[in-house]
């Protein structure tokens, strides 16, 4: 009678409501720059330079892109939110910015303005007019290294000039000659100890330059020396590590040309060198390797839009990847396995090159990031199979006395809610209790928690359609039925209410 009832007036009031899901696809926004008026040539070299002067002189640090006359910088109107802020696209030649973050854009002097305003300076002009010789080149930066430059720009010298030097190197950690030239690596004493000097670059403008190209030349921002014989092990930072106006840089940032878009970030110098060599992609390392990706190296790396981070395959190294990742943009990154499931392999590009393994296909399997809200169909492949193969089991829990309801709700899955909706008296509560005393019998545990109907209602509803009659016709048999009853799992919540969804839902 229930069926029948169900499948004439129901079918309608039966709504399976499964899970949304929202879909959050990290989105690649592709550079947009503003292109408002022409100026002609000679005038824009001024510009030009008065761009640049402004910026150094307000401490900023332009970054080349890829673009000629493009500079990266950091966006006065977002600086605040710090992460991203550094996404202020400077055109050069047009005078004009735009924000990829903040998605402000407009000319120059709105942008000094601002930028001004940030760093609660009065503004007493839009844009200061210069000579090209009073620009303020690189060469006039404070001196901050302990020792003198050319003492500096001596070591990778040293090591060039000391050919048996350079082969017990290449014996050692298998770094051919080559490299260690691109990399700038260098030999000196520290205590009568022979160490190697491993320099931390970065770009800095050069108002020299003669090439109609983006005017900038690489600047040794920091000296890491280390050990010979096992060169993770740090003898002296030069300047200190904790030196207030020292700048970031990246050891092998040399090594990225400028239209370069791919790029390989290790954990050390070694790792680098070896990852460069293998594979011939540009390969950086962090400035120290204990798994810190400063702020001010993020703009350093905002110019690649492919970037492997190859740190040690283990733990830690991998918590740290997934940090990197996060850092400077998921969509962007890939991580590299070194050990490739395997626990007995090297962990890291230094050790996997001195074991002669594989580089290149190492990191042909570099992953992508899982991202928390998105699954791939490798993630789905098992369940999927298990669906094909088992589909009694993933079918849902199907009703003996409502077949009609299975018809249209296909069974009760794990995962889904369904709401029966209808009028007051429709007869809702004698489906659900039919239904429940049907699943019980079947050995599925049922859970009532009503928000109006009393328990003992209830309990007294579902005995009467347990025993197929009107108990209180014949209330000699109720023990008999109730023993009976009993045995089935069922299970009511003690006090109606809402609060207790919160209990019921945990
Ligand atoms: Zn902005």
């Amino acid at each position: 009678m229930l069926s029948k009832l169900l499948n004439k007036s129901f079918p309608q009031l039966v709504r399976a409501v499964r899970p949304q899901y929202t879909l959050y696809r990290p989105l690649f926004t592709p550079t947009r720059r503003v292109f408002s008026h022409n100026v002609k040539p000679k005038e824009s070299t001024k510009l030009k330079e008065g761009i640049m002067k402004f910026l150094y002189d307000n401490k900023q640090r332009p970054i080349p892109t890829s673009e000629k006359n493009v500079i990266l910088t950091q966006c006065p109107h977002c600086v605040m939110i710090r992460k991203k802020s550094f996404a202020a696209y400077v055109n050069l030649q047009k005078g004009t910015y735009s924000c990829q973050t903040c998605k402000t854009k407009g000319t120059f002097p709105e942008f000094s303005r601002s930028l001004l305003k940030k760093m609660n300076k009065q503004d007493h002009h839009d844009l200061p007019i210069l000579s090209t010789s009073d620009f303020l080149g690189v060469n006039n930066k404070p001196q901050q290294f302990t020792r003198p430059i050319e003492e500096i720009e001596q070591y990778p010298r040293n090591l060039a000039g000391d050919t048996n030097m350079s082969d017990r190197l290449t014996q050692l950690h298998c770094i051919e000659k080559s490299t260690l030239e691109l990399y700038k690596v260098g030999l000196t004493q520290v205590d009568d100890h022979d160490c190697l000097t491993f320099p931390q670059t970065s770009l800095a403008y050069d108002p020299n330059s003669t090439a109609d190209e983006n005017s900038f030349k690489l600047d040794t921002v920091r000296l890491k020396i280390c050990d010979l014989e096992d060169p993770s092990q740090v003898v002296q930072v030069d300047p200190p590590l904790h030196s207030k106006e020292s700048e970031a840089g990246l050891f092998g940032y040399q090594t990225a040309s400028a239209d370069c878009d791919t790029l390989i970030i290790t954990r050390r110098e070694m790792d680098a060198m070896a990852a460069y060599q293998a594979t011939g992609i540009p390969a950086v390392s962090i400035p120290t390797s204990n798994y810190q990706l400063q702020e001010p190296v993020l703009p350093l790396l905002e110019r690649f839009t492919h970037i492997y981070i190859w740190l040690d395959d283990d733990l830690d190294g991998q918590l740290a990847a997934e940090r990197f990742a996060h850092k400077i943009g998921d969509s962007k990154c890939l991580i590299v396995n070194t050990r490739l499931g395997d626990k007995q392999s090297p962990v890291n590009a230094y050790e996997a090159l001195k074991e002669n393994k594989d580089l290149k296909k190492i990191l042909s399997k570099a992953r992508r990031i899982k991202h928390d809200q998105i699954v791939d169909f490798v993630d789905l492949r098992e369940e999927v199979l298990n669906e094909i193969l088992h589909p009694d089991q993933t079918r849902g829990v199907q009703s003996k006395d409502l077949p009609g309801l299975n018809e249209i709700m296909k069974g009760h899955r794990s995962g889904e809610l369904t709401i029966l909706t209808g009028p007051t008296g429709a007869g809702k509560t004698t489906i659900i209790s039919q239904l429940s005393l049907d699943y019980c019998q079947s050995g599925v545990p049922t859970l009532w928690g009503s928000f109006e109907i009393m328990n003992k209602r209830l309990a007294k509803k579902m005995l009467f359609q347990f025993a197929g009659k009107d108990i209180s016709i014949v209330p000699e048999e109720f023990d008999e039925i109730a023993d009976r009853f009993q045995e089935v799992s069922f299970f009511f919540f003690k006090k109606k209410g809402v609060a207790y969804i919160n209990v019921y839902f945990r």
